[in-house]
């Protein structure tokens, strides 16, 4: 069954986006194993497991994706590379609650990195590439798509062509330039430090509010503004904007959002950043 979190008007589902295993220490940069590993396990080889998990937000009469998983375009080199032990199920796990492609009306992505970016065009029965959600806006920030049109030697590991072929011309890409209301109650502001165009959304529902930091806060083991990845562009930026964003969504006492926690879906935190409410 997928967790469910209800926050009155708006609806929040988790969804099948692929799960992948890597590097522990990639995920904590210079945090030494002896103290991450007591919170997130490694196996003997020092690899981790980790969701891609897409969410729905079901708000207004309106269906909208935060990011889209790793797709199924990846080929069986790629897989055995990424270690992928649990395949992309983004659209049948929509077709579990009644929605096809073209009943998204919105994507936003985080960033276009691979894994949170993957599920944007996908090959249908034939092979033949095509946008995944046909009829949905795909909501980017402008600095974000900027470097997927130019990456660098690093980015270009990440931001692969093929998941955006046809986007641009769809007249279904939509820039942001900082913070923007998508619909009433959800709204991107710019975060940087992950990537230069990183967004964070921001969710508020009758009941309550959830803020998804994407990979800002990977899992909720990533909670002490200092625990940041080895995979962000610009670290002491996460440090800085962590710090702020995680001070501010909790005095709200709003839901903290997680893509790629495979032990937790959504927590609360106190001010010491200890965890006092989750969503598995
Ligand atoms: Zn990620």
């Amino acid at each position: 069954m997928t967790t469910v979190l209800d926050l009155g008007s708006v609806e929040i589902s988790w969804l099948g986006g692929g799960e992948f295993e890597l590097d522990g220490g990639t995920m904590y940069g210079a945090v030494p194993k002896i103290l991450w590993q007591k919170k997130y396990p490694a196996d003997e080889e020092n690899y981790i497991r980790l969701l891609n998990a897409p969410l729905l937000v079901a708000v207004g009469g309106h269906n909208i994706l935060i990011d889209t998983g790793l797709g199924n375009k990846l080929s069986a080199k790629q897989k055995q590379i990424f270690r992928v032990y649990r395949d992309w199920s983004l659209v049948e796990d929509l077709a579990a609650k009644g929605l096809a492609g073209d009943d998204i009306d919105i994507v936003i992505l985080t960033h276009c990195d691979f894994d949170h970016a993957g599920g944007v065009v996908m090959h249908n029965d034939h092979g033949d590439s095509e946008l995944t959600f046909p009829r949905a806006h795909h909501i980017v920030q402008k600095s974000e798509w900027e470097d997927v049109c130019s990456p660098n030697i690093r980015s270009a590991h990440t931001y692969w062509p093929d998941n955006f072929s046809g986007l641009a011309d769809s007249g279904l890409l939509e820039l942001v330039d900082g913070e923007a209301e998508i619909v009433p109650g959800v709204t991107v502001r710019l975060t940087g430090g992950h990537t230069r165009g990183h967004q964070l959304v921001a969710i508020e529902g009758t009941r309550g509010c959830a803020v998804h930091l994407g990979d800002l806060f990977p899992t909720h083991t990533h909670a002490n503004p200092l625990w940041v990845m080895a995979y962000d562009n610009f670290p002491l930026d996460v440090v800085r904007v962590k710090e702020r964003l995680l001070s501010e969504y909790r005095h709200k006492k709003c839901w903290f959002t997680f893509y790629h926690d495979i032990y937790m879906k959504a927590c609360k935190l106190d001010e010491h950043g200890k965890v006092v409410a989750s969503l598995v």
